[in-house]
C-alpha cells in the first residue's frame, strides 16, 4: 500500500479530504466553525466531526486528531486510511465510530501544537472556577526559556541556565515544570488557560449531543511528537487499578501500557499532566458511559541529540506566536522544522503511522465489539 497517499500537506487539504472521504462511506457530518481565529490567508477554521453506524448504537469509539494542532497531520491521515479501507463495513454490532477531524483547527492549519491563544488543550479541560494548580519551578524557568532573539550568544545563554537548573533540581524537574501545565504565563509553554477554549466547549457539546445513548465510549485521541519512525506509544489516562484500565490492556497488551515500555518509548519518564481531555471526556461521561482508550502517540521527530534540539521546536513555536509575528522573514524555515518533528515527509514514517493506525484500529473495535457481548450476556 502506498501510504503517502493518505498524508494531506496543509490543513485545508486534509478537511476536504476527510468531508469526501466521510460522505462516501456515508456517514453523517457536522461541521463547527471557530468564529475566533482564522488560518493562513484568512482561510476558515473548523472541527468537523462524522458518525458512522447505527444511531442509537450503545458501544461507540471516539476518535479525535489535531488536539495538538499540527500533530493532525498524522491522525488525520490514519481516519482517511480508516475510511477509505472499509473500515466503517467492519462495524461490530450495535457499535458507532465517531471521528473527529481537528478538535484544534487553529494550530492545524498554522502547523503549531496551541490553539490561537497559546493555550495547550490537553491542559485545558479542569474545572476553570477552582483555583489553577501552580507549577513554582516554571516561573523559575520561564523568564530565560524566553529569549528575544534566537541568536547563538542568547542561545548559549538559556542553555546554561538551563543546566543550572538541572543542577539544583534535576532533569526530570526540569521536563516536568516545563510540560505538565502552567497556568501563570499566558505567553509561555504548556499554558493552560484560565477559561474553557472553543476546542474545549465544541467537544464538550459533541459529547452531550452525540454520545447521551452510550453506555460504552472507547477513545483514541491520535498525536504525535516523540522520537522515533511511526511507532505507536500508548499513553492511557485511566486509573491503573480500575476496569476501565484492564480494559485497554486487554486491547493493546498490557505490556503497551505498563510505565517502564511507555517511558522508554516515551524517551524518559513523562511529566505530571494536568486538565488533559481523557479526563474532561470521562468526567463528563460518567454518569452513563464507561469510558476507556488512550492518548496515542505516533513517535516522529528524529533523534535530540542534545537539550537545545530538545526544546527547538516549543521554542519556535513561542518564537513565532510572541517575538517574530508569522510573517516575518525566516519565519517559513521555522514553521518547517517545526512541521518535520510532528509530521515528516519520511516514507517510513509514512508506511509504520497507516500500518499501526489500521491495526491499533482493527483491535480496539473487535475489543469494542466483545465490550457491548460481555455486557448484554451479562444483562440476559
Ligand atoms: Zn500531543
Amino acid at each position: 500500500m502506498d501510504a503517502g497517499k493518505f498524508f494531506s500537506e496543509t490543513y485545508d487539504e486534509a478537511r476536504s479530504r476527510f468531508l469526501e472521504a466521510a460522505t462516501q462511506a456515508g456517514a453523517r457530518i457536522q461541521t463547527y466553525e471557530n468564529p475566533l481565529a482564522k488560518g493562513p490567508g484568512g482561510a476558515t477554521l473548523c472541527l468537523d466531526t462524522a458518525w458512522f453506524g447505527p444511531a442509537d448504537a450503545t458501544s461507540v469509539l471516539l476518535n479525535t486528531c489535531g488536539t495538538h494542532g499540527a500533530e493532525g497531520f498524522a491522525g488525520s491521515a490514519a481516519q482517511l486510511a480508516w475510511m477509505t479501507t472499509c473500515g466503517p463495513m467492519d462495524l461490530p454490532r450495535d457499535t458507532a465510530a465517531l471521528l473527529v477531524h481537528a478538535v484544534n483547527p487553529f494550530g492545524f492549519a498554522w502547523g503549531l501544537r496551541g490553539t490561537e491563544n497559546n493555550v495547550d488543550i490537553n491542559r485545558n479541560f479542569l474545572d476553570h472556577s477552582a483555583e489553577h494548580p501552580d507549577n513554582p519551578l516554571y516561573d523559575e524557568l520561564h523568564r530565560f526559556l524566553c529569549p528575544k532573539t534566537l541568536d547563538e550568544p542568547a542561545m548559549h545563554r538559556m542553555l546554561a541556565a538551563g543546566a543550572r537548573f538541572v543542577e539544583l533540581h534535576g532533569q526530570w524537574a526540569l521536563e516536568d515544570a516545563m510540560s505538565r501545565g502552567q497556568y501563570t504565563h499566558p505567553d509561555g509553554y504548556h499554558y493552560g488557560g484560565l477559561a474553557p477554549e472553543w476546542s474545549n466547549t465544541i467537544m464538550s457539546q459533541i459529547v452531550a449531543s452525540e454520545l447521551s445513548q452510550a453506555a460504552r465510549v472507547g477513545f483514541i485521541d491520535w498525536h504525535s511528537g516523540p522520537a522515533g519512525d511511526g511507532e505507536l506509544i500508548h499513553l492511557c489516562f485511566s486509573n491503573p487499578a480500575s476496569a476501565e484500565f484492564a480494559r485497554a490492556a486487554h486491547w493493546w497488551g498490557r505490556e503497551a501500557l505498563d510505565p517502564a515500555t511507555v517511558n522508554a518509548m516515551w524517551g524518559s519518564k513523562r511529566p505530571s499532566r494536568r486538565g488533559i481531555m481523557f479526563w474532561g471526556l470521562e468526567a463528563q461521561l460518567a454518569s452513563h458511559a464507561r469510558f476507556a482508550g488512550a492518548v496515542i502517540e505516533f513517535r516522529s521527530a528524529l533523534h535530540k541529540p542534545s537539550p537545545a534540539k530538545a526544546i527547538r521546536a516549543s521554542l519556535l513555536e513561542r518564537w513565532l506566536r510572541f517575538e517574530s509575528g508569522f510573517d516575518a522573514p525566516d519565519t517559513q524555515q521555522y514553521f518547517e522544522e517545526i512541521r518535520e518533528d510532528y509530521a515528516p515527509r519520511r516514507k517510513s514514517w509514512h508506511d509504520n503511522v497507516i500500518r499501526n493506525a489500521l491495526e491499533c484500529y482493527r483491535t480496539t473495535l473487535i475489543g469494542m465489539g466483545e465490550w457491548g457481548r460481555e455486557n448484554a450476556r451479562a444483562a440476559d
